[in-house]
C-alpha cells in the first residue's frame, strides 16, 4: 500500500523497517521502482515536496520490515545521491547510511549502446564510473560512455 500523507509520514513512527530520507526532488518514484518496492507487501509511506533545510524541498520513503543490501544502497546512490539510508529497529535508529556513488556498477543500469553485446545476449552488464559529479559509467565490453541524460535502469 503506497499513501502519499505527509501528515502520518511525518507523526507515525516506525517500530521496524528503513527510512530514506533525503532523496532529491522528483526521484521518489524511480527509488520505489528500482528497488522493487511497487508490488511489495508491507506498508509504505512515502512524501515528495517535503521541506528541507538541507536541501529546499525533499522526497522520503519509509518500509516497513524491509532492510536493503550493499547493492541496493549503490542503486539508491546512483538514483538519489543525497540520500540517507535509516535502519529502524524496535523504533530506534539502529543505522544511518549516507548513500554514495559506487565505483563500479554491476548488472542495474543498461548499456545506451544497441550494438553493445549486454544487449544482445544475455551477458549482465559492468561499468566503471568515471564521473561521480556528472554521473558516467564507462562500459567495460564496448567502453561508450552512458552519462545522467541516456542512463536507463534494469
Ligand atoms: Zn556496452
Amino acid at each position: 500500500m503506497v499513501t502519499n500523507d505527509n501528515h502520518s509520514l511525518q507523526v507515525k513512527a516506525l517500530e521496524n523497517g528503513t527510512v530514506i530520507d533525503h532523496i532529491p526532488q522528483g526521484v521518489v518514484q524511480r527509488v520505489l521502482s528500482v528497488l522493487g518496492l511497487e508490488n511489495c507487501e508491507e506498508q509504505i509511506y512515502m512524501g515528495a515536496n517535503l521541506e528541507s533545510k538541507k536541501m529546499g524541498r525533499k522526497g522520503i520513503i519509509k518500509v516497513a520490515n524491509r532492510f536493503f543490501e550493499e547493492n541496493e544502497i549503490d542503486k539508491i546512490g546512483l538514483i538519489a545521491p543525497t540520500a540517507t539510508v535509516i535502519e529502524i529497529r524496535n523504533y530506534e535508529i539502529k543505522s544511518k547510511t549516507q548513500v554514495r556513488i559506487p565505483d563500479v556498477v554491476h548488472k542495474i543500469v543498461k548499456c545506451f549502446n544497441p550494438k553493445c553485446i549486454t544487449n544482445k545476449e544475455s551477458v549482465p552488464t559492468h561499468f566503471y564510473v568515471i564521473d561521480k559529479s556528472d554521473l558516467k559509467l564507462r562500459c567495460h565490453y564496448c567502453e561508450k560512455i552512458t552519462g545522467r541524460k541516456n542512463i536507463e535502469y534494469k
